[in-house]
């Protein structure tokens, strides 16, 4: 039993507790090119919480890793088969309630851990921050906590060699052989604005890529998922350490 997982843990062990950092991983249910488990989004995010939550438990910070919520935006996938949509006001809700009782039992403050591009949480948080003033609330991307270039040669944001070497190390038994999957290449937008990043306007994701994946998988191998892995999750780690440790009254410097 891993005593900062709230699945694994007991009654026993947490009724006398006092946890300072609650972190809730959440995902996405959704395709991954040809070749990669609609769960993908959900397995990366249950294997990062788990990783960092150990590297800041076992340097005494009191954290709680939530279980991961499965479903996320997926709005720009509407006609993708059973790729599962979580409204944002329907997130909204699951925040409010889940941090009525983070808020009722002292627990002060909470970090989502995004592993979904469709999700943001930002103006949620800051809704949210209104109510409990409190309270300390923050939100990370972990797929962009790193500098993708230094472990993989084709970049892209979904189902990429990224996403495929990670799975290729945590769940070899789900991933198809590369052959099978597609090249997961990206139309661009025939608006300049759009192009160049600084307007945005969602992706309508079955015009965008005809295989639901957007970068080449061909070069992923578990050896670069393992590393990544292991260097994204130590970064992860050092966040809930600080986030764990800092006074919420006195945290500028
Ligand atoms: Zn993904």
């Amino acid at each position: 039993m891993r005593p900062y997982i709230l699945a694994e843990t007991n009654w026993k062990a947490l009724k006398d507790e006092s946890i300072e950092l609650a972190v809730l991983p959440w995902g996405a249910t959704e395709a991954h090119n040809y070749h990669l488990p609609y769960g993908t989004d959900v397995f990366e995010a249950d294997a990062i919480a788990a990783a960092s939550g150990k590297i800041a438990w076992e340097a005494g910070a009191k954290v709680m890793i939530l279980p991961t919520i499965p479903f996320g935006v997926n709005t720009g996938q509407a006609d993708i088969y059973l790729d599962i949509n979580l409204n944002p006001s329907t997130q909204l809700a699951i925040l409010k309630d889940i941090v009525a009782v983070l808020h009722r039992q002292g627990i002060p403050k909470l970090l989502i851990l995004n592993s979904h591009g469709g999700n943001d949480f930002k103006t949620m948080l800051r809704e949210i921050g209104l109510i409990y003033p409190d309270m300390f609330f923050s939100t990370c991307n972990w797929f962009q906590a790193m500098d993708k270039t230094e472990y993989f040669d084709e970049m892209g944001d979904h189902a990429d060699e990224m996403e495929t070497s990670l799975i290729q190390y945590l769940h070899p038994s789900l991933v198809l052989p590369l052959e099978e999957a597609g090249e997961g290449r990206e139309k661009k937008s025939k608006i300049s604005g759009l192009r160049e990043g600084w307007a945005w306007s969602e992706r309508k994701w079955s015009m965008v890529t005809q295989d639901t994946g957007i970068g080449n998988p061909k070069c992923s191998t578990p050896e670069k998922g393992e590393r990544f892995l292991r260097d994204v999750s130590q970064k992860l780690g050092q966040l809930l350490i600080e986030i764990a440790s800092v006074d919420i009254q006195n945290r500028y410097e």
